[in-house]
């Protein structure tokens, strides 16, 4: 009978991070460079030995390095293990209406786990043809807004003064606009922080920062907000930050150059990508992201071609929604990497 009581649900599926060595991997969108030489070297100066203590809860020593790097007060600035965590706190915390919170059909999948998780109402507001936001369908009544900008897996970004709109709309409710893939090209809505008071924005450290595995993210909003959200989270885990990532996350962030290199280079190899899919006949939205979101427009099948891939070691992301059934995600790697990818596809198409 305790079955009838179990909170059952449906979980998010993470891409796969196979054992196997040397497989091209463009199924999670991470970054292909490793990070800052000041992470490798403040893990080589870490201490081991102050893991007996507890970390610290507040974790001003990284929120207060985020904060600076993004001209921000640290009163303004919130941090999580990974920006999943920072987002899940954030819909526990801001999303507690009867009405229904708001989302693209096609977008993070992570999203309505969280509503089901927290059994908060949700309604998937279908994107256009062309994978855009119409962004009147954001104005009407509703218990919370949650916008992907750009938008995974789809690529697309919702220009600023739509984003805007969008919030000034909506001032009865709480707007998060996950700018998880901001830095490769995007233009962030981080200063309307200080013309709204209803909008989260919420960042990682696993794309532009090449470090999913440090699990860091962020977000910032005026502080009431950041307020209630370490409210819910104190309520939950006092310790969610560990040690190491705490002192290598504020190692990474202090690094502006190297940042800005990598992405850099991401972008440049982007611009080349897009190039080469359409030689290949493939069809895409405009990509703002490490990634492109890609449809092939000859004969053979999406499922026979990453099959194809992955035979030749190249992993690639494929999602199954009747919209999205026909594209592969491919994050952009190294230079070396995307040349093989796309010799690959010569090859598998011709
Ligand atoms: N938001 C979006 C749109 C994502 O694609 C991802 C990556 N899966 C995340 C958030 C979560 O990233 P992380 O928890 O690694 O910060």
């Amino acid at each position: 009978m305790w079955e009838d009581n179990v909170r059952r649900v449906v979980p998010y599926t993470p891409g796969e991070q196979p054992k196997i060595q040397n497989l091209i991997k463009l199924n999670t969108n991470e970054n292909p460079y490793p990070p800052s030489p000041k992470v490798y070297e403040a893990l080589k100066n870490f201490d081991a030995g102050v893991l007996k203590k507890y970390p610290d809860p507040t974790v001003s020593m990284l929120a207060g390095a985020i904060a600076k790097a993004y001209s921000r007060d640290i009163s303004e600035t919130f941090v999580g293990v990974g920006s999943d965590d920072v987002l899940a706190m954030a819909f526990l915390t801001f999303f507690n209406s009867d009405k229904p919170i708001l989302f693209p059909d096609i977008t993070y999948s992570f999203y309505d786990v969280w509503a089901e998780l927290f059994k908060i109402p949700y309604k998937r507001i279908p994107l256009n043809e062309d994978f855009t936001i119409n962004k009147e369908d954001y104005f009407v009544e509703n218990g919370g807004i949650v916008l992907a900008n750009p938008n995974a897996p789809t690529g697309v970004e919702l220009p600023y003064n739509e984003v805007e709109e969008i919030i000034a709309k909506n001032h009865d409710s709480v707007v998060i606009v996950d700018e998880a893939y901001i830095d490769f090209g995007g233009r962030s809505v981080i200063d309307l922080i200080d013309k709204y008071d209803n909008l989260l924005i919420v960042r990682t450290y696993s794309k532009s920062r090449a470090a999913a595995g440090l699990r860091v993210g962020y977000a910032f909003s005026n502080k009431k907000m950041i307020s209630y959200l370490q409210d819910v989270k104190y309520s939950f885990n006092s310790y969610t930050m560990n040690t190491p990532s705490i002192v290598l996350g504020t190692a990474a962030v202090e690094d502006k150059a190297y940042f800005e290199e990598i992405k850099d280079k991401v972008i440049k190899t982007r611009e080349w990508t897009k190039e080469e899919l359409k030689k290949l006949d493939f069809s895409f939205a405009d990509s703002h992201t490490n990634f492109i979101f890609a449809k092939y427009n000859g004969n053979m099948k999406r499922d026979d071609i990453v099959k194809a891939l992955r035979d030749r070691s190249i992993l690639v992301r494929s999602f199954n929604g009747e919209r999205v059934k026909d594209y592969i995600r491919i994050s952009i790697g190294t230079d070396e990497e995307m040349k093989i990818v796309i010799d690959a596809l010569k090859e598998i198409l011709k």
